[in-house]
């Protein structure tokens, strides 16, 4: 049976509390060998460590996530520093920028948005805030010879150029990539990765499976993205790691390749990115 890893999995969500075990079984028997449980917060990434301890085919990446800035410390190096000795953490993340649906958009209870310079000040905020932890997160990872997940939305440009710096030293996989091939192309031409999710087996995402289909061998990653993002047939329902299975399928009939080869370049791929994976 092709193997497969789940590089991208919040396997510390509440959503799997009450069956973990067989979670954790099922991506087994589907051939789902190593699961990579991503940290959101630093309560997330210490339960992450804590899912790695108990489970030999689990793994940790440490960090916060852009979406949840605002509740931050101002500086999170020294934490991050101390998550990352544990021997399971594989890399910082998930970090980066999001700028979907930004504080300043939000409407009021009366349906009315905030006056302009309210919201613009508000978006300032939110904005650099994100942009401070993603730079501390980079700045530890190239310290300590880690990579990092990427999360980005609707922030490609500020993505890349806070990046670029770093770029020599750190490399980074943009996880659950929906942008299009030059988006990609230029991700590449920096070192750094792609990540497909569940998204590629959706019925009206073509052009996702037109980046499977055009990213280089060496240079893309499998994920779930659990709980969210389940593939077709499951779409709407939790997702879990088994299913990159499906997913997996999907993929190498975008590429016109078979299992075998993309199991052979994907877990290659993610072995040489993940630290001790
Ligand atoms: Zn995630």
């Amino acid at each position: 049976m092709p193997i497969f890893y789940d590089t991208h999995a919040h396997l510390d969500y509440p959503d799997f509390a009450p069956d973990l075990e067989q979670v954790v079984e099922r991506a087994q028997a589907a051939g789902i060998t190593k699961i990579i449980s991503i940290g959101t917060d630093l309560e997330s990434s210490r339960r992450a460590i804590q899912l790695a301890e108990r489970f030999d085919c689990v793994y940790a990446v440490a960090g916060w996530h852009p979406s949840d800035a605002p509740r931050a410390p101002a500086d999170l190096r020294g934490a991050l520093r101390e998550l990352a000795r544990h021997p399971k953490v594989v890399a910082l993340g998930e970090t980066g920028l999001d700028y979907h649906r930004l504080p300043g958009s939000r409407k009021n209870e009366a349906g009315e948005p905030p006056p302009a310079a309210t919201a613009a000040a508000e978006d300032q905020r939110y904005q650099s805030k994100q942009a401070e932890l993603f730079r501390q997160h980079l700045e530890v990872a190239a310290e300590l010879g880690l990579n990092c997940v990427i999360h980005q939305r609707d922030s490609l440009e500020d993505t890349l150029a806070q990046l670029q710096p770093f770029a020599d030293r750190v490399r980074g996989v943009f996880h659950c990539f929906a942008n299009d091939a030059a988006a990609m192309r230029r991700i590449v031409a920096m070192n750094s990765l792609v990540s497909f999710t569940g998204i590629a087996t959706f019925k009206n995402a073509q052009s996702v499976r037109e980046v499977i289909a055009a990213a280089p061998a060496d240079r893309f990653l499998l994920e779930t993205d659990c709980p969210y993002l389940a593939p077709v047939p499951y779409r709407g329902k939790r997702c879990e790691p088994a299913y990159v299975k499906e997913i997996s399928e999907v993929a190498a009939q975008a590429r016109g390749c078979s299992l075998e080869e993309l199991s052979a370049a994907t877990c290659r791929t993610a072995q040489r990115f993940f630290r001790n994976l």
